[in-house]
């Protein structure tokens, strides 16, 4: 466990985290958007080229409106799990995967917690 360098590697990983302090996004957003965007169940599952790939794809969209269109379904779905209801450790995720060229669309996204979230990945 963990000693694999599929999560990107140490340069990787330090690019992802100087984009997020960079335009402050929220880490457990970015991870779960990760996720969606690699189709892999959680982040060490996920290639170095899927995590490349999300890299700078994260890169773009940082520069466009992350945040705008989070709050934007956040808002729109009340700040709640639409699976559970709960308000704690919410999460934007992607209903037609990113990796399933899935949208960045509003419609395509929907607020979960964090622990539903990680459920609807694992069933599928
Ligand atoms: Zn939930
Ligand atoms: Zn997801």
């Amino acid at each position: 466990m963990g000693k694999n360098g599929n999560y990107g590697g140490p340069k990787l990983r330090d690019r992802l985290c100087q984009l997020i302090r960079q335009h402050q996004l929220d880490a457990n957003l970015v991870k779960s958007y990760a996720v969606d965007f690699c189709g892999t169940k959680t982040l060490r599952e996920a290639t170095r080229e899927q995590v490349e790939a999300f890299v700078i794809h994260l890169a773009d969209w940082a520069e466009k409106d992350y945040e705008k269109l989070r709050k934007q379904v956040l808002c729109r779905d009340g700040w709640r799990c639409q699976v559970c209801g709960s308000r704690q450790n919410l999460q934007v995720h992607h209903k037609q995967l990113r990796s399933q060229q899935g949208s960045d669309d509003d419609l395509n996204l929907i607020t979960l917690c964090s622990a539903c979230h990680e459920g609807l990945h694992r069933s599928c």
